[in-house]
Formats: structure tokens, C-alpha cells, sequence
């Protein structure tokens, strides 16, 4: 096992401390570089950077950064949802670390879909049914892999498959 133990923080952003959401800081106990390449390709992050290492993912809207020494998330409900994140990211650390012999390490970002496509195949209404403000808003979401064709309520079955074929073409993850 790579990682064994961490320390968890959860804190509200200090900008708007009223704010709803938390963000968390998980801090290390052992250095994860070493298995940052395999995450990236195991797992497809949407960025990665060579010095220092880092990799990031977006997962159900969240933004979730793993580098050597410490894992952070934000835009989390509560506690548990951030404890159920970080877990799964401990087992995914140590699962590829183990099995790092029959996995092609990256070091890469892949190409993301790109915004004007996403928003040429939405309904373009702002109706906010998404939950959303605007179809831009909804499409940089699905973007980055927070959404997908399926969150869109007024997409008809034909639209939903074009997006859905559109988005196939990429490596987004969802947790
Ligand atoms: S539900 Fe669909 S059409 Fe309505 S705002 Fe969201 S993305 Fe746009």
C-alpha cells in the first residue's frame, strides 16, 4: 500500500463564509508523485502538470486536485460527501500503484470537448430546468465532466444522442 493515512480538513471558502458548499484538504502522511502518472491515465484527469506533479480531475461538478503530499476538493455538501471522495481516491491511489505494472503511465492532458460544440447541441433556450442560470453555464459544465446529456431535461432523444456520440470522442470521468 502507497498511502496509508491522511489528515482530513473541511473549511468554507473565505471569501463567503455563509457560503453553502465546503471545500477539503486531505494532507498526506506518504508521498504520492511516484503514482500520479498511472492516476492520470487510470483515471483520465482533465490537467495534468510535470513540476511539481499534479493532476487534476473534474468529478460531478467538483474540482479535485491530488499532488504529492495532498488532495483538495471543493464544492462539497457536507463532511461525508468529502469523506467518500477522499476514500475513493486513497483505494484508486493504491489500486494503481499496485497494479502500475500493466499500466501505461501519462503525463498528458487529453483534449477536452470543446465549448461551442456542446452549446451548438443544447436547446439554447436558458430555460435553467438544468438547475443552471444558462445553456453556456450547462455546457462548461459538461465541459469539464461535471454533467452530461442525460442532465438536460429538454433535450430530445435524438438531441441527447448527438451530444452523447459527441462526447464519446473524449475521456471525461464521473465518479
Ligand atoms: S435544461 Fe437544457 S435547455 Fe434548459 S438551461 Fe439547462 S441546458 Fe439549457
Amino acid at each position: 500500500m502507497l498511502l496509508n493515512n491522511y489528515t482530513q480538513k473541511i473549511f468554507r471558502p473565505e471569501c463567503n463564509p455563509s457560503f453553502e458548499s465546503v471545500h477539503c484538504i486531505a494532507t498526506l502522511d506518504e508521498d504520492i508523485s511516484e503514482a500520479l502518472p498511472f492516476l492520470n491515465a487510470e483515471l483520465g484527469g482533465t490537467q495534468y502538470y510535470k513540476d511539481p506533479p499534479t493532476v487534476m480531475f473534474h468529478v460531478y461538478g467538483k474540482i479535485i486536485k491530488v499532488s504529492g503530499r495532498e488532495i483538495a476538493v471543493n464544492a462539497l455538501q457536507d463532511e461525508a460527501e468529502a469523506d467518500k471522495i477522499i476514500t475513493w481516491l486513497k483505494n484508486e491511489i493504491n489500486r494503481v500503484w499496485e497494479n502500475r505494472e500493466h499500466i501505461t503511465p501519462s503525463e498528458t492532458t487529453p483534449e477536452k470537448p470543446k465549448l461551442i460544440e456542446i452549446l451548438k447541441l443544447l436547446p439554447k433556450t436558458n430555460c435553467k430546468k438544468c438547475g443552471l442560470a444558462t445553456c453556456m453555464v450547462f455546457a462548461a459544465q459538461v465541459m469539464e465532466g461535471g454533467r452530461g446529456a442525460g442532465d438536460c431535461p429538454e433535450l430530445s432523444s435524438e438531441q441527447r444522442l448527438k451530444l452523447e456520440d459527441y462526447l464519446s470522442q473524449f475521456q471525461l470521468h464521473t465518479l
